[in-house]
């Protein structure tokens, strides 16, 4: 745990971010990877090449596109075409009622024929409880099921619900590999899910002032499991909070966790890059 307390690190936010908002103009060099973004949502469909180009400007020279529904598997599928994409498939928890023997085979069948980093994004939210939770746990264990038959990592989406994510999770470790995506927890929390070897992934919310915990969890996840990710287009981080996020922002979250934890941007840059590579089959 660090040793740090979250005044300290509230007090420094405002220097890190007014730091990044004068840098966010310049160019990068660096080559960051968006570990997760939702590129096949109609929010994108007036501007995604324009969208796309402008990642590539901020340096995001890599994306993992995320399919959540059985109808945005193969559009996520499209847009990974390019060699520096990759998708990944899997009926999120707010969609687990939807689940049945057709989308199994169907999320089988795009498993094994699509070029698919990852099965993702699955998990548990006892937050929106948009499903009920006995389904959503018997949808992401049957999904982690998947996933270690396929020998492919796992994308998880776990909100308020810690306890039943590690439960479920172990059940399938060690063997599995997997991403926390977006995380939300604390440092307390972080720790166990690394004791488990999994990854933890920061998106825009670790700007938000209201975040101290997850800046603390951030503080002490080793750079070998960190990843970085702009959950686009929800979560845009400082100073873009409200408006649409893109995966040019993975630059912006990404130099914030590399000051916020004393390290050289190019350096945390090539290391969440070479951690996603290394997850989703970059090589
Ligand atoms: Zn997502």
């Amino acid at each position: 745990m660090s040793d740090r307390p979250p005044s300290t690190l509230n007090s420094q936010l405002s220097t890190l971010n007014s730091q990044l908002t004068t840098h966010d103009s310049q160019p990068l060099t660096v080559p960051w990877t968006d570990s997760h973004c939702h590129l096949a949502m109609s929010d994108f469909d007036g501007d995604r090449a324009q969208t796309e180009a402008r990642a590539e400007e901020a340096g995001v020279f890599r994306m993992v596109v995320v399919g959540t529904t059985p109808e945005d598997w193969a559009p996520a599928a499209a847009l990974a075409r390019l060699p520096s994409r990759r998708c990944t498939a899997g009926l999120h928890p707010h969609e687990a009622a939807r689940w049945d023997e057709a989308c199994r085979r169907g999320l089988r069948l795009a498993l094994a024929e699509q070029a698919i980093g990852a099965v993702g994004e699955i998990g548990l939210d006892y937050h929106y409880d948009l499903s009920p939770r006995d389904i959503q746990r018997k949808v992401f264990e049957a999904q982690l099921g998947l996933a270690a038959e396929l020998a492919l990592p796992v994308v998880v989406h776990s909100r308020e619900a810690f306890t039943d994510t590690v439960d479920l999770l172990a059940a399938f470790l060690p063997g599995l590999k997997g991403v926390i995506h977006c995380f939300t927890y604390g440092p307390a929390e972080a720790e166990t899910f690394l004791e488990l070897g999994l990854h933890l992934s920061y998106s825009g919310i670790v700007t938000f002032p209201k975040a101290p915990l997850i800046r603390e969890a951030a503080l002490l996840t080793p750079w070998d499991r960190l990843l970085v990710e702009t959950d686009a287009p929800y979560l845009a981080p400082v100073p873009h909070r409200g408006k649409r996020c893109e995966p040019a922002h993975a630059a912006i979250t990404g130099r914030f966790v590399a000051s916020l934890k004393g390290a050289e941007e190019e350096e945390a840059a090539r290391r969440t890059s070479a951690n996603a590579a290394q997850l989703f089959g970059w090589g």
